[in-house]
């Protein structure tokens, strides 16, 4: 296999660019094994690794026996940086962005420096691997065909609820971070708001000693967490059930579904306006086509 350095070489040649390349590099969210042999070979062959917190990235890297100049790259000070990495870049240098954990950019710092090294016309190139997010869903049992990654609900309650309230009649997979502090506070909301009886799953400390998935319905999930002495500790991914189509029907609800059929009717065939009045609002064509004869007749 080619090393990274030839592929390099090779790419340079082809497009006559001799600017180093930005790799985003995923580090593990627990479990130290997990982190890919490719990462580890690039990690060793850049020459600047700009990390969020180098005293804990310090640590993996020894762990890994590489020794590499560090540069902090945090949220509070990423603009600042940003430019320093592009120089570095600029005069022919790789450079690897990695986290304190898992995916750089999923809510952790990045997004700035890689925005800004592609508007430059830099290589960007992703070295995948854990992310807390996919590990959770993977394994959650819910849906994944659709879901919105939230990432971390607002600190104070009063605009966690207002999230909630707008995410509500989303009929996609929900995907939340939270932190151990206020996990019971925020699943006691979704219970509350997006109702008792929703499907929602906790993957706890995923990879790590203490792995649990807690599932089941929003009230069972609270009582369980609540009740569990360790229940509040470590880090949590949370996931949730979207909602049921009637439920999330632009019009449902509110909707007067008769007058909506009576509407459709004056323009079309009954058959076509229960179909397109079933599309609306998540409500059986069936029985909406009963409802149209009904007011037909009437
Ligand atoms: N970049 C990371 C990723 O790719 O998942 C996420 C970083 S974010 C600052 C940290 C949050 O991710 C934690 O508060 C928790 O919600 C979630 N998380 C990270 N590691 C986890 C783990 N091992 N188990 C469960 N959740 C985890």
């Amino acid at each position: 296999m080619k090393s990274e350095s030839d592929q390099l070489a090779r790419q340079a040649i082809k497009t006559g660019d001799n600017r180093g390349t930005l790799y985003i590099v995923a580090t593990p969210i627990g479990n130290l094994d997990d982190l890919s042999p490719r990462a580890v070979k690039v990690l060793s062959e850049v020459a600047v690794i700009a990390a969020e917190d180098t005293r804990h990235s310090g640590r993996l890297l020894q762990h890994l026996g590489v020794n590499k100049p560090l540069l902090a790259l945090h949220d509070h000070n990423e603009r600042g940086r940003v430019q320093s990495v592009l120089e570095r870049l600029s005069e022919g240098s790789d450079v690897a962005l990695i986290s304190d954990a898992g995916t750089p950019l999923i809510s952790d710092p990045g997004y700035v420096l890689v925005r800004e090294a592609r508007s430059e016309g830099i290589r960007v190139s992703p070295i995948p691997g854990p992310c807390a997010l996919v590990a959770a869903l993977s394994a959650a049992g819910l849906p994944t065909d659709r879901f919105l990654f939230v990432g971390f609900l607002p600190a104070k309650r009063a605009g966690r609820r207002s999230a909630l309230e707008e995410l509500r009649k989303d009929t996609a997979t929900l995907v939340f971070y939270e932190s151990p502090h206020r996990i019971l506070d925020a699943v006691a909301d979704m219970a509350e708001i997006l109702g008792p009886g929703r499907e929602i799953v906790l993957g706890r400390e995923i990879t790590k000693a203490f792995e649990t998935f807690y599932s089941g319905e929003a009230a069972k999930v609270l009582v369980e967490l609540t009740a569990d002495p360790h229940g509040s500790r470590g880090e949590f991914v949370v996931m949730v059930r979207g909602a049921e189509k009637a439920e999330s029907g632009l019009m449902a609800g509110a909707l007067d579904v008769e007058r909506l059929l009576s509407l459709l009717m004056a323009e079309m065939p009954l058959k076509k306006a229960a179909k397109i009045a079933s599309e609306l609002t998540g409500l059986g064509k069936n029985e909406l086509y009963q409802r149209a004869l009904e007011l037909k007749d009437n």
